[in-house]
């Protein structure tokens, strides 16, 4: 007999760790696997952009970070080109720079159990659950789950037992990372966390990471013809370094590194019936501007609360479509402007021409503020089609309403701010809602976003009420108690 689980998280990567941590906080059961022996303790993203800040801090999950954080950064980038985070209006205007490793432990921390060395091999699945073979160090084994999240990054083995397409453009730049020691350093090298600097010939990245370890990323022709697989060496950092900054560097060791493109490919539905797939497993993009870590942390905020919803009967199964409405979008916009970023970075002898006018445009406040507000996030804007004028619904909760909220995003619940006739409106959800004093209407997600506002009007509260959380509790006169329909 299978292991029965309500939802099984496969991938213990940053997308999944945090969708676990959803459930677990929710009470929703969850098996996280990972193929890996144990976590790598490595570190491809440095830095969480401001809406990502948001989102872990509604949790108090920033907290824990806190010793780990190296700079906060009032600089986001777009190709290395500065743009200014002072103009957003969020209570973390800028990038916060922090390995991928630190954001994983406090995750992993709070999502239970993983089992590592556990790899999924196949998935089948039918109307009313989804099985899983799996991998383990005690043989193959399945796991039958109401629901499976594939997170299992960018080669998911999720999707391709599926046959779920990944649609998209193939590599055109291949690239290397590795954390490196230095024998010498090149002069003028700014020991401080800064976007990369770029030659005629391309970048070479090189970024102090404290301890005399430095993350360097580089790509010329030599890096072209390499397989992904291929480990990276020190001749080879040696040589992509000296492209960029000449024979005054010499590299002492390579700690780690690895290989990655600038393949730009997004799967059509994140949702495959009873498989939802989130983070790199449902994007890949270049790693340009700090985002791929970013929309997979996102992506699982958005997609936790919904499952744990579903998970307990409160809502319908078609709630979980509005995962794949929400959260394609933005995902499909971070594509256009990482191939974007792309074109500002490939080698040619126009490269610096183009940066020139590019960063020339960008430091006009219109476009600063257009680009800023997409690269850090805080400009998402879930389902605007049916917003009426001066409606925020759909945009994140203000910082000026976070103390009402607080306490209830603190336990990822729902919570409708406002003046105390609306909780006569919200009466039939109250097993599922927190209410809360304020001026100005608003309904709350527990991923931060708006559901309803005052000028939606008063008659769409309910219905807002329905959507997000689904059915109102029925009064059973027979019992004398009330349930919601699925209850039922
Ligand atoms: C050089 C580089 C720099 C980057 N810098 C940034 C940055 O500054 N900011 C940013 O936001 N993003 C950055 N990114 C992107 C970011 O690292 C990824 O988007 C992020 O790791 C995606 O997280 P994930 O959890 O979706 O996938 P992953 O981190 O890939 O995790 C997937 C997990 O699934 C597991 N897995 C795989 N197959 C199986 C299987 N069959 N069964 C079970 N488990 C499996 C893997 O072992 C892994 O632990 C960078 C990427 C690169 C390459």
């Amino acid at each position: 007999m299978p292991e029965q689980t309500d939802v099984l998280v496969v991938g213990a990567g940053p997308t999944g760790l945090a969708v676990a941590a959803e459930l677990a906080l929710a009470g929703v059961g969850a098996i996280v696997i990972d193929a890996l022996p144990e976590r790598s303790g490595q570190s491809k993203a440095l830095a969480l952009q401001p809406r990502s800040a948001e989102l872990l801090d509604s949790r108090g999950w920033l907290e824990p970070l806190r010793p780990h954080i190296h700079a906060r950064l009032a600089e986001g980038h777009f190709a290395g080109l500065p743009l200014d985070y002072s103009v957003l209006e969020t209570r973390f205007p800028h990038q916060i720079a922090v390995e991928q490793a630190r954001i994983e432990e406090v995750l992993e921390a709070r999502a239970g159990r993983v089992r590592w060395a556990h790899a999924c091999t196949a998935v089948r699945q039918s109307a009313d659950e989804v099985a899983v073979a799996v991998e383990t160090p005690a043989g193959p084994a399945e796991i039958a789950a109401r629901f499976a999240v594939a997170a299992d990054g960018a080669h998911s083995t999720v999707r391709r037992a599926l046959g779920v397409p990944f649609p998209g453009r193939a590599a055109r730049m291949r690239l290397a990372v590795a954390d490196v020691t230095l024998a010498r350093k090149p002069t003028g090298l700014a020991e401080a966390w800064a976007p990369p600097e770029f030659g005629s010939g391309g970048f070479g990245y090189l970024l102090p990471l404290g301890a005399g370890v430095y993350r360097v990323l580089f790509g010329g022709e030599e890096q072209q013809a390499k397989e992904r697989t291929e480990p990276v060496t020190a001749a080879e950092v040696q040589r992509g370094l000296e492209a960029v900054h000449g024979d005054g560097v010499e590299v002492a060791a390579v700690r780690w590194g690895s290989r990655f493109s600038d393949a730009s490919r997004q799967v059509e539905r994140y949702r495959h019936g009873r498989v939802l797939f989130a983070g790199d497993a449902a994007h890949i993009h270049l790693p340009a501007g700090g985002q791929g870590l970013n929309l997979g942390l996102q992506d699982a905020f958005n997609l936790g609360w919904k499952l744990a919803a579903v998970a307990r009967g409160d809502a319908e199964e078609s709630l979980l479509d509005t995962y794949h409405d929400e959260r394609h979008p933005v995902a499909s916009r971070v594509l256009v402007n990482t191939r974007a970023q792309g074109v500002l970075t490939i080698p040619d002898p126009d490269l610096l021409a183009l940066r020139e006018v590019f960063g020339d445009l960008l430091a006009g406040p219109a476009a600063n503020r257009r680009l800023a507000g997409e690269v850090s996030g805080i400009d998402i804007r879930n389902g605007i089609a049916a917003a009426p004028p001066r409606s925020s619904t759909g945009l994140r909760l203000p910082d000026t309403a976070l103390d009402c909220a607080r306490p209830s995003l603190l336990a990822a619940r729902p919570v409708l701010i406002g003046p105390p006739h609306l909780e006569a409106i919200a009466r039939p959800w109250r097993d599922r809602l927190d209410t809360a004093a304020g001026n100005a209407g608003m309904l709350v997600r527990p991923d931060g976003y708006l559901a309803w506002t005052d000028p939606d009007g008063e008659q769409g509260l309910a219905r807002a009420l329905g959507r997000w959380l689904g059915a109102p509790l029925q009064h059973d006169a027979n019992t004398g108690t009330e349930r919601t329909r699925d209850h039922a």
